[in-house]
């Protein structure tokens, strides 16, 4: 019997059974809400100590997520190894962690990397650098193994499993004609301006944004699709989807260019029967998500002796002669404080303009304008294999068109990847539920008060209905929240953002001790310091946070 036929003939027959489900283990895990509270409380009420020890670097990048280690590789590449990373958490990474339930690798924010276009070429070369890329007979090649294996994507609707994420199956002719139309103005859209990821390779010194981007800039995306006449249900679903997946928020939220820029950056809005362009269709992950990348960024560092994790940045100061940070180091609990001539603020927008003293005018506008959305994620083991429902077999990534819970996105299997076919049939693994709040009233609040229990319970019940056995099955659950996950792209933000950093730093085609050329990437920067973060972006990827931090390394070389 078919795997496939197998799940569907026992899922039929445990309809209408009833098991009493287990008592749930689980808690909150992989970042330290009350930490970051706490150090807020005592900073407030002046109760911090003073600084007990001051020391020295080259250079000091404040954030260890994505683009804090990209940064600090640009300068190790450079031959600069006298710097230090200091990290509020207890691992590097930041939204790209992996973690472990019983024993089990499994994300605990971000979980994929498309591969990279050109545009991506510091992403490139950093997974040529890992060996995930190498040129074979004269073409490029991706690492088979890393590459996400088939079946990719899943659907579940109407009680039935279809494969991808487009609903397809039983739609009429009008909805396939939104589809078509959609496509074709995507491609048009496409032609008419330059659609990068990462965006600032199309943010060109001292020019305008092009009128195809000012447009779609200024408005919301659902408005622009009404506009257009696309009002079909499923194209309307799947876009929403599709926005709240990257951005956090819905349609009804980000601006018409962030809804355009999603596929026109990539392969394109793919109609049925559009084949996606040759070499941009795959993407990489691992059991437990960009971790995989974030551990290979921080291994040198730790050899290195350069990365302090445990070390809540609370005060940079630039002054003519250098910068200094204070920082309070979470095991000695005290004070540390930093001395440099440059400084790389690899730290959400919001925490930079509390930590930075006399913060620029951009830096103050840009934590006012910003807009971030909250998100958890439920990493839930099993186990054993799931009952299913009919159609599409079992895939890495699993949505449901009608998830109970607001902004829940479906869920990614951490077991997927594994190379042996019969453990995917026998063995326990850890399903990853995904949900974003950006659009959901409150979500912060409830993010930092609902107890653990209130969001494993909600994504068992969601994910009970494609799954009957699910609570039988679920030994643990532990659930990771992003109180300001990523910024949204909302009406504006492309315009607000693109006139910041452009100018170009004298000097900056500098000879690097390895002989290569730095080459300008637009950067938000003061005289000592060089801002790097994926919310300069105003939204959140990979690609858009590494290549901040790679120009911010460049920034302070030059
Ligand atoms: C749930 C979730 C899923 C995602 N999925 C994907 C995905 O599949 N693919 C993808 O490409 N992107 C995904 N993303 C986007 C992800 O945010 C980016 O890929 C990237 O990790 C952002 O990196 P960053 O360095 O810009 O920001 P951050 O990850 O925010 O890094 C900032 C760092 O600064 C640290 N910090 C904060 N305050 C202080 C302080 N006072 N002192 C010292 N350190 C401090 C933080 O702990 C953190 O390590 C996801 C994000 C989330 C939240």
């Amino acid at each position: 019997m078919q795997r496939r036929q197998f799940l569907a003939t026992a899922a039929t027959a445990l309809a209408g059974c009833h098991e009493a489900p287990r008592t749930l283990q689980g808690g909150f895990a992989g970042i330290d809400l009350a930490r970051g509270h706490a150090l807020r409380d005592r900073l407030q009420s002046g109760t911090l100590p003073a600084p007990g020890v001051v020391r020295r670097a080259q250079v000091i990048v404040a954030g260890g997520g994505v683009a804090g280690l990209a940064a600090a590789r640009s300068l190790r590449l450079a031959g600069i190894d006298d710097f230090v990373l200091l990290e509020l958490e207890d691992q590097p990474g930041g939204n790209s962690r992996g973690g472990m339930v019983e024993g089990l690798a499994c994300p605990l924010g971000a979980h994929y990397l498309p591969v990279p276009g050109n545009d991506a070429r510091e992403v490139q070369d950093l997974l040529e650098e890992l060996g995930l890329r190498q040129r074979v007979a004269g073409r490029w090649q991706y690492d088979e193994r890393h590459l996400c294996h088939s079946p990719q994507e899943r659907l579940y609707r109407d009680g039935e499993w279809q494969e991808g994420l487009l609903p397809v199956q039983g739609v009429g002719a009008g909805t396939l004609a939104q589809y078509r139309q959609f496509s074709a103005l995507v491609q048009a859209l496409g032609k008419a301006a330059r659609f990068t990821m990462p965006v600032l390779k199309s943010l060109e010194a001292k020019r305008p944004l092009p009128p195809t981007h000012q447009a779609l800039d200024a408005l919301v995306f659902d408005d622009w699709l009404t506009q257009q006449g696309l009002d079909d249900a499923h194209l309307r679903w799947y876009l929403d989807y599709c926005c709240r997946d990257d951005y956090g928020a819905g349609t009804a939220r980000v601006s018409a260019w962030a809804g355009i820029h999603y596929f026109a950056s990539r392969h394109g809005f793919l109609a049925p029967g559009d084949d996606a362009p040759p070499g941009q269709d795959g993407v990489l992950t691992w059991p437990e998500g960009n971790g995989w990348l974030t551990q290979r960024l921080a291994a040198p560092l730790r050899a290195g002796g350069q990365l302090r994790t445990g070390c809540s940045v609370l005060r940079i100061s630039e002054g003519r002669h250098g910068v200094e940070v204070d920082a309070y180091n979470h095991t000695t609990e005290s004070v540390e404080r930093w001395q440099a001539p440059r400084a790389i603020v690899a730290l959400p927008v919001f925490v930079a303009a509390r930590v930075v003293q006399q913060a620029p005018a951009f830096l103050r506008e840009a934590a006012q304008r910003l807009h971030w959305a909250p998100w958890l994620v439920a990493n839930i083991h099993i186990d054993a294999p799931l009952l299913d429902h009919p159609g599409a077999a079992p895939a890495w990534d699993n949505v449901l068109y009608q998830d109970a819970n607001p902004g829940g996105l479906g869920y990614v299997n951490a077991g997927h990847q594994r190379l042996d076919p019969r453990a995917a049939l026998t063995a326990p693994t850890v399903l990853s539920y995904y949900q974003a709040l950006g659009d959901v009233p409150q979500g912060r609040e409830q993010l930092a008060t609902q107890p653990w229990t209130h969001w494993a319970q909600a994504a068992l019940a969601t994910l009970g209905g494609p799954h009957p056995d699910l609570a039988r099955r679920a030994t643990r659950v532990e659930v990771t929240r992003y109180g300001h996950a990523m910024s949204i792209p909302t009406p504006g933000t492309l315009g607000f953002l693109s006139k910041i950093g452009l100018q170009r730093p004298s000097g900056i085609r500098k000879q690097l001790s390895n002989g290569e050329q730095t080459r300008w990437l637009p950067t938000p920067a003061t005289a000592r310091l060089a801002f790097a973060h994926a919310d300069w972006s105003g939204y959140s990827v990979f690609e858009e946070a590494f290549t901040r931090g790679h120009g911010a390394g460049l920034a302070v070389l030059a």
